[in-house]
C-alpha cells in the first residue's frame, strides 16, 4: 500500500462501452454511479452517441444507475437522466467529487451500498478519488474528447498525469478482452 493508492482505479478501460457488464454483475455489483462529462458525453455535447446510448440502456436494464455530475446547474445531466429514465445528482460545494457526500447521496437514491456499487468516471482527481474514499469499485475511462472545462484542464489534469504515471495506470494498457462485451463481440 502506498500513499497514492487512494487514487488507484480498480479497473482501467478505454470507454464505457468497453465495460463488461456481465463481469460487474458477477462480482456482486448492483449499482452504478456514472459521471457525465467526458465519460458519457463530450464536453458541451447534449446527446449520447448511438453506441453509448446502447451501452447505457443495457446498463440501466441490469443495474440501478445514478448519474453524478460536478455541476452547479446540472442541466445537461438532467436531460441525460431523463432520456435514460434514471436519477441524477448535480453535486457542488462540499458534495462535489472528490468529496464523498454526493456519492453517498447517490447510493441512497438507488438503494445500494459501497460494497455493491461501482463508480465510473474519466477523472482520477474527482471520480476515482471520490469512489475510492467511499469504498466503491472504481472504473477509470479514457476521456471522450480533449475539450473540457478550464477548471479541469488547469486544476486536475496536470496532477492526474503525474499520479497515474507513478501508479503505472494507462488507458493504453487496457486489454482488448476487457473491451469487448459479449453483446458486441
Ligand atoms: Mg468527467
Amino acid at each position: 500500500m502506498g500513499l497514492l493508492d487512494v487514487f488507484r482505479p480498480d479497473q482501467v478501460v478505454h470507454g464505457v462501452t468497453s465495460i463488461d457488464l456481465d463481469a460487474l454483475a458477477e462480482r456482486g455489483i448492483e449499482g452504478l454511479l456514472i459521471d457525465v462529462d467526458n465519460t458519457l458525453i463530450a464536453h458541451g455535447v447534449g446527446e449520447l452517441t448511438p453506441e453509448r446510448l446502447d451501452w447505457a440502456e443495457r446498463a440501466v436494464e441490469r443495474f440501478r444507475v445514478c448519474l453524478v455530475s460536478n455541476s452547479m446547474t446540472g442541466r445537461r445531466m438532467r436531460r441525460l437522466a431523463n432520456t435514460l429514465g434514471i436519477p441524477g445528482l448535480a453535486v457542488w460545494h462540499w458534495d462535489r467529487k472528490p468529496f464523498t457526500g454526493g456519492v453517498r447521496r447517490a447510493m441512497r437514491l438507488i438503494g445500494s451500498t459501497p460494497r455493491t456499487t461501482a463508480m465510473i468516471g474519466d477523472q482520477v482527481m474527482t471520480d476515482i478519488l471520490a469512489g475510492n474514499r467511499a469504498g466503491l469499485h472504481t472504473i477509470w475511462v479514457q476521456k471522450i474528447a480533449e475539450a473540457e472545462s478550464i477548471f479541469t484542464r488547469i486544476l486536475h489534469r496536470p496532477l492526474e498525469g503525474r499520479i497515474v504515471k507513478r501508479l503505472g495506470c494507462r488507458h493504453e494498457d487496457a486489454t482488448e478482452a476487457e473491451e469487448a462485451s459479449p453483446d458486441e463481440a
